[in-house]
């Protein structure tokens, strides 16, 4: 396995190295190297030469949040469900769900124990503000 990772472009991983630096030695691709001056691209640009190729775009801010918040959302159902699953075992027919429009959580559940996994849901429902409250404390 080593050949085929030393085979790519130790600069940027993704393209099959083409040259070798006259510099640092690494083994980089067209991208990565620049024949006028037969150096890489780290080589290159600390002598302040600008890549040829732009930086991949980065995930912005909201998009990641966005992400992030589905992805705990998502967490919290699954949660949830498994409360709601765990229940039916023992012969009762309990449910509680929560359900998200923006961050207002809507809560309704049934049965004996139905209050009690809204509880939890509306428990879980406060951790995600939270979290993304955190969060975005963080990145602001
Ligand atoms: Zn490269
Ligand atoms: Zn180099």
């Amino acid at each position: 396995m080593i050949w085929v990772w030393t085979s790519f472009c130790e600069v940027c991983g993704s393209r099959k190295s083409k040259y070798v630096c006259s510099r640092c030695g690494r083994r980089v691709c067209e991208q990565c190297f620049d024949p006028k001056t037969w150096l890489c691209k780290i080589c290159a640009q600390a002598k302040g030469w600008e890549p040829i190729e732009p930086r991949a775009p980065q995930m912005d801010v909201v998009t990641k949040l966005f992400a992030l918040s589905f992805l705990l959302i998502f967490a919290g159902f699954a949660l949830i469900f498994l409360s709601a699953l765990l229940t039916i075992p023992s012969g009762e027919t309990s449910f509680g769900f929560v359900f998200f429009i923006g961050p207002i959580p809507i809560a309704f559940g049934g049965g004996p124990h139905g209050l009690e996994l809204v509880a939890v849901g509306i428990a879980i429902a406060i951790a995600v503000i939270l979290a993304m409250f955190l969060i975005l404390r963080k990145w602001f």
